[in-house]
């Protein structure tokens, strides 16, 4: 069912806390920890401590904790002391999405190129 863990979910185990995570921040709804292969200097993932497979059934289940997962974006940018950063949903095995457990990529410190690759 939407939102339930799930058991073969990398992120839902760092939710339960069965997989260890550097977290930098969590609320009642939301866990944030850093990404284990950075590609930037700042690079931390917001994911809701529910289980949805991506951001748009995230959206579309539960925007409230669509909205939750936004605001903790900024709250991280601003414990890491980003004044720019950039905000990455990957949708897709086309687009790189490697984990279905919606996460957004928070990405700082270094310049980032606009257009993306
Ligand atoms: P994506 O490719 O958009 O699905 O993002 C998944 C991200 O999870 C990648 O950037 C991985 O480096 C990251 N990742 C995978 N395993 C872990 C882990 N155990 N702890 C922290 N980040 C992880
Ligand atoms: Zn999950």
């Amino acid at each position: 069912m939407a939102g339930e863990p799930q058991d073969d979910c990398l992120f839902c185990k760092i939710v339960a806390g069965t997989i260890p995570a550097t977290i930098v921040r969590e609320t009642d709804t939301t866990v944030a920890f850093r990404d284990i292969n950075p590609q930037a200097p700042t690079h931390v993932l917001v994911i809701p401590k529910a289980h949805h497979r991506d951001a748009a059934a995230l959206a579309a289940a539960a925007p409230e904790l669509a909205a939750d997962v936004l605001r903790e974006t900024q709250a991280v940018a601003d414990q890491e002391k980003l004044e720019s950063y950039r905000t990455v949903f990957n949708t897709g095995s086309g687009a790189g999405q490697t984990v279905w457990h919606a996460h957004a990529h928070v990405l700082g410190g270094r310049g980032l190129e606009w257009p993306p690759g």
